[in-house]
């Protein structure tokens, strides 16, 4: 059934160049990218900060896994990594994980850094509607208090995570896994206040990893009665001060991302296992006796969702191979990480075979590593639009290694410069120079290699 709605006129709140949407890793790519060319740039972003996941599900430490690994990190994030921990430090009470910073401090080094890039920002501003003119995007629609808004520009950049705006032109896309079309789960991240961070790190031992080992021994042995299904225990940031900055534990499976229906569903499962996970902390470990919920995040977080129909499918081949793209756009270590969707922690973690049963966890090997095209940016049927991120277009395993936040942060800064370009070059973002885009590209940090080097 459905309701039949009578065209208005939409009124139009501004115009730009270059527009994007979405504010988490690869919106803030594309955005800084695209002032640097000196684009004129309007980021538009539902909630109220910036930073998608990072700063709502708290995942302070996104490059963990370059630890002990030749890879460092690159381009923006490189640069918003030191400038954070340049003003803000990072108060991490576990000496190895000096990286770390504190995602409510983020929230306010973005805003800064937006402003000093001369970015418009509108924060509230959901977007799930464009208006065509062809196979061109003439306007986007904003949900606004007041009402629809429509912004104007030459170039969008989808980074909504869930690629909103290329579904909602019309896009093709495949979600979840091949087959059954499931996501990883989704996770509401808590904090915990109150740990007993002298006791924890006590002659030189890292307790708070301790809990993490002998809670998945617990679970494998049935001896911990919890209902979440995730079998693991990922411990963030712990502060000096008692602050366990990021536990990411509860997991709802089966979700569609883009579902209200699933998502109200999975926001209130995730919150049952968030008071579960505290009350088994605390009453199991003496060193977390005292230990509070100190906030919940405000949002459930996924790690897959819509990936779209692009000019090229990244797909695991490519990256087991290490396939060699003319117009790559960021070259990243090769590592893989998924949350069994079905639950199914078992497995041995390995991408081997092509079973794909069970969690898969592939650490960053020697140099491995593995290209992505900026053809895998490009959505088929829409001319002047580019997504970056997660929603790329890219096989579902695949994704699981292109949803690395750093790279998801490269793969916007490839967006941010091909829209420039465009815009420049009057042309379409599939018609820019790859030459030019690749120079650009390394100019602002980023490891691409030169043509001979391929
Ligand atoms: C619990 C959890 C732990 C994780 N751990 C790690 C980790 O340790 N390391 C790592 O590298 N990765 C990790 N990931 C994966 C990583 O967070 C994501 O893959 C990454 O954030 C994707 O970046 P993105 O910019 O594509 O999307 P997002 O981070 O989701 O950002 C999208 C942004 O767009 C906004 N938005 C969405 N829709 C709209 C719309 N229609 N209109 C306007 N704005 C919109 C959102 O509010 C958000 O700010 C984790 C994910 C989760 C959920």
């Amino acid at each position: 059934m459905a309701l039949v709605r009578k065209e208005r006129e939409i009124p139009l709140l501004k115009m730009c160049d270059v527009l994007v949407i979405g504010g988490g890793p690869a919106g803030l790519g594309a955005a800084v990218s695209a002032a640097r060319e000196g684009m004129d740039v309007i980021l538009l972003e539902k909630r109220a900060f910036l930073g998608g996941n990072i700063t709502a599900s708290y995942v302070e430490n996104c490059n963990y896994f370059l630890r002990n690994t030749p890879f460092k990190a690159e381009g923006l994030y490189a640069e918003i990594e030191r400038r954070c921990y340049e003003e803000y430090g990072n108060d991490n009470a576990r000496s190895y994980n000096q990286k770390a910073f504190s995602s409510e401090y983020l929230k306010l080094y973005l805003d800064k850094l937006v402003q000093e890039e001369g970015i418009t920002v509108l924060f509230h501003a959901l977007v799930n509607e464009v208006i065509m003119e062809g196979s061109s995007i003439l306007g986007v629609i904003v949900q606004t208090k007041q009402g629809p808004q429509a912004i104007q520009a030459r170039q969008y950049i989808d980074t909504t995570g869930d690629a909103d705006v290329a579904y909602a032109s019309g896009v093709g896309y495949d979600q979840g896994r091949e087959g059954d079309h499931l996501c990883q789960p989704g996770t509401v991240s808590l904090r915990l206040s109150g740990a007993d961070t002298r006791k924890l790190l006590e002659n030189g031992r890292d307790g708070l990893s301790e809990i993490g080992r002998q809670f998945k021994a617990a679970y494998r042995a049935g001896e911990t009665a919890l209902a979440c299904k995730r079998q693991d225990l990922p411990f963030g940031r712990l502060t000096h001060g008692g602050l366990i900055s990021y536990v990411n534990y509860s997991c709802a499976y089966g979700l569609d991302p883009t579902d209200i229906q699933d998502l109200s569903k999975g926001e209130m499962e995730c919150r049952t296992y968030v008071y579960d996970i505290y009350h088994y902390l605390k009453r199991t470990y003496d060193e977390l006796k005292n230990i509070e919920i100190a906030s919940i995040a405000p949002e459930i977080g996924f790690r897959d969702s819509r990936r779209i129909h692009g000019c090229y499918k990244l797909t695991i081949e490519d990256m087991e191979s290490n396939r060699h793209f003319d117009d790559v756009i960021a070259v990243f270590p090769r590592f893989y990480d998924m949350l069994a969707p079905d639950a199914y922690m078992d497995g041995n973690g390995s991408v081997e075979g092509k079973g794909f049963a069970g969690h898969i966890y592939e650490h960053v090997v020697d140099e491995r590593t593995f290209e992505i095209p900026y053809a895998s940016l490009i959505p088929l049927g829409v001319d002047n639009l580019l997504v970056a991120g997660r929603c790329i277009s890219a096989d579902h395993v695949a994704e699981s290694g292109v949803r690395a936040i750093s790279l998801c942060m490269m793969t916007g800064q490839g967006a941010g410069v091909g829209a420039a370009l465009a815009v420049k070059g009057a042309c379409e973002p599939k018609d820019v120079c790859i030459a030019e885009l690749q120079d650009r590209l390394r100019s602002l940090g980023l490891n691409i290699p030169s043509k001979e080097g391929a």
